[in-house]
């Protein structure tokens, strides 16, 4: 069994969205602000009143971490994680794969897919993109 990530009232939206391919990004209805991760209000102008917007789905490695230790349950060590600046203008935490450990560095650009898990959960996976 994969490790399943909170789904909570404010993320219902983000994981709907991954089971449909589409990474959605949390917006402000009053201001349109964007921001990631999801929270009642918006950070600017403090209204609750928000949607989402789809994102393209590309951004840019802003950091990463390789991790080889400790295991993690059903998962082959190591795994890259990296912090990514999403060309809409927000940062996200992402799983990149199919990438050696030594091809991931700072500025590479990313492009994102879905790992289907089952029929109520799939998760946002990020790849090199094509040149
Ligand atoms: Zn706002």
């Amino acid at each position: 069994m994969a490790v399943r990530p909170m789904v909570g009232l404010d993320s219902t939206y983000f994981w709907e969205g991954t089971l449909a391919d589409q990474l959605r990004l949390q917006r402000c209805n009053n201001c349109g602000a964007l921001r990631h991760p999801p929270g009642p209000a918006c950070p600017d102008c403090g209204a609750l009143d928000r949607g989402f917007v789809v994102a393209a789905g590309t951004g840019t490695v802003f950091s990463f971490v390789v991790h080889r230790h400790p295991p993690i349950p059903d998962k082959e060590l190591p795994i890259l994680l990296a912090l990514i600046d999403l060309d809409e203008g927000v940062r996200m935490v992402g799983e990149v794969v199919d990438l050696a450990p030594e091809e991931l560095r700072i500025g590479l650009r990313l492009q994102v897919g879905f790992n289907r898990i089952d029929d109520e959960l799939a998760l946002p996976v990020w790849r090199k993109a094509e040149a």
